[in-house]
């Protein structure tokens, strides 16, 4: 058993990282305030590989294992989790693509995705259906030419922002058999955004509803089979759990290594506030979480890498415990910054908010916990 990272591994670790603060830890705050990731960044992004991380090479990605993914977005979010995590939802839907697009499709379509020229949102959730999202309603009715959408999508990552949406729609019956995925591209006629959504965090990123009225996509804009979405769209979030996951432990390493840096310099009662053994012993309770994580994760990346049968079940055991433990280690930061911690200029309460939200989406903790009990139990059985 080999914990090291190969050189490889650091190097992608070192460019990602340096990507990050370089070119998006000077701006994440304004970004923030304006609401939105400046579209020119994205085809930066993608000239670095970032685009199609563990699309494979025969599509024209970059074939990372997904253990080398999570250290990209570690790296990245180590700047800006918001930023980072808008990065990993479009990879979730390459790989959608990759998998189980057409050859025509792919070849229309993939170039522009692995570049970054295409921002991709993956649309699956909606107003009457979240944790249960294969009761979802939006109707996509077979018709001569392709398919006619109605309905709406909600929470939507990149709505009214991205270039094309991978929706999970119904075209048969209730269930999740009748779900099937397609490609709408932004310009559709028909398609449509609610307003932008008020956050807590992720407010770089713009939220919306996504609209489909009388929305009429061509037949070859069907990813893969009809009945199949959402065994397509499930397959992506083991994934997308541990790059959110990634993007928590980026974010309280951050978080972290800022904390160390300012009880140094803090002076109370004549001494840096890191003489205080009380406060020594918080700052080690932080790293050996901040650390179990990252080897909780890494095991669970591993496990996909390799097609382990319980793959799932460590992918959904690291997004509950990372996820926690990143929002438990931001919030003991702010804490030990005192007021400063709850002051914007220190660079805290951005990821508080920013982090919260990694416990609620790529299904949400307590979903987590369904999953692990679902596998302990039929282990057992
Ligand atoms: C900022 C943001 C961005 C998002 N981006 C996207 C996106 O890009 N694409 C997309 O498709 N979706 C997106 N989502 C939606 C997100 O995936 C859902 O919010 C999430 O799946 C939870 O669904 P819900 O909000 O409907 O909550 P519900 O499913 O209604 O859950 C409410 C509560 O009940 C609990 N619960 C539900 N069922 C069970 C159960 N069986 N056992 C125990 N507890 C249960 C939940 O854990 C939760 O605490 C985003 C959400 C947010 C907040």
């Amino acid at each position: 058993m080999d914990f090291a990272l190969t050189e490889e591994q650091t190097a992608i670790f070192d460019m990602a990282h340096a990507f990050g603060q370089e070119n998006i830890a000077p701006f994440a705050r304004q970004w923030e305030s304006e609401g939105t990731i400046p579209k020119e960044l994205w085809p930066q992004v993608g000239e670095l590989g970032f685009g199609g991380l563990y699309v494979s090479e025969d599509s024209g990605g970059s074939a990372l294992t997904r253990l080398d993914a999570t250290l990209v977005f570690e790296a990245l979010s180590m700047a800006c989790p918001s930023v980072a995590a808008f990065l990993s939802i479009h990879n979730m839907c390459a790989k959608m693509l990759d998998s189980f697009a057409s050859d025509e499709m792919k070849a229309r379509i993939m170039p522009d995705v692995l570049s970054l020229n295409t921002v991709l949102s993956y649309c699956l959730t909606e107003p009457g259906s979240g944790s249960d999202a294969a009761a979802l309603k939006t109707r996509a009715e077979k018709t001569d030419q392709g398919y006619t959408l109605n309905g709406n999508k909600a929470f939507i990552s990149g709505g009214g922002y991205s270039d094309a949406y991978v929706c999970m729609v119904r075209t048969g019956d209730d269930g999740p058999k009748g779900i099937s995925t397609v490609y709408v591209e932004d310009g559709t006629a028909g398609l449509s955004f609610g307003g932008l959504e008020e956050k807590m965090g992720w407010k770089s990123q713009p939220t919306a509803q996504v609209q489909f009225d009388d929305c009429k996509i061509p037949s070859n804009n069907l990813v893969g089979e009809e009945g199949k979405g959402f065994k397509y769209a499930m397959m992506g979030l083991d994934g997308g759990r541990l790059n959110i996951s990634s993007c928590s432990l980026g974010a309280a390493q951050t978080a972290l290594n800022l904390t160390m840096k300012y009880m140094s310099e803090r002076k109370a009662f004549g001494q840096s506030i890191d003489q205080f053994q009380g406060l020594q012993f918080r700052l080690a309770d932080m790293e050996i979480e901040l650390q179990a994580a990252r080897v909780f994760l890494r095991q669970a990346a591993w496990k996909l890498d390799q097609g382990a049968p319980d793959a799932s079940k460590h992918c959904a055991m690291a997004k509950k415990f990372v996820t926690e433990a990143g929002s438990k280690i931001v919030d003991q930061s702010l804490q030990l910054h005192g007021g400063y911690g709850y002051l914007a200029d220190y660079g805290i309460e951005k990821l508080v908010r920013d982090l919260r939200v990694h416990q609620i989406l790529e299904g949400t903790n307590e979903i987590m916990r369904v999953i692990v009990a679902r596998h302990m139990l039929a282990e057992h059985s």
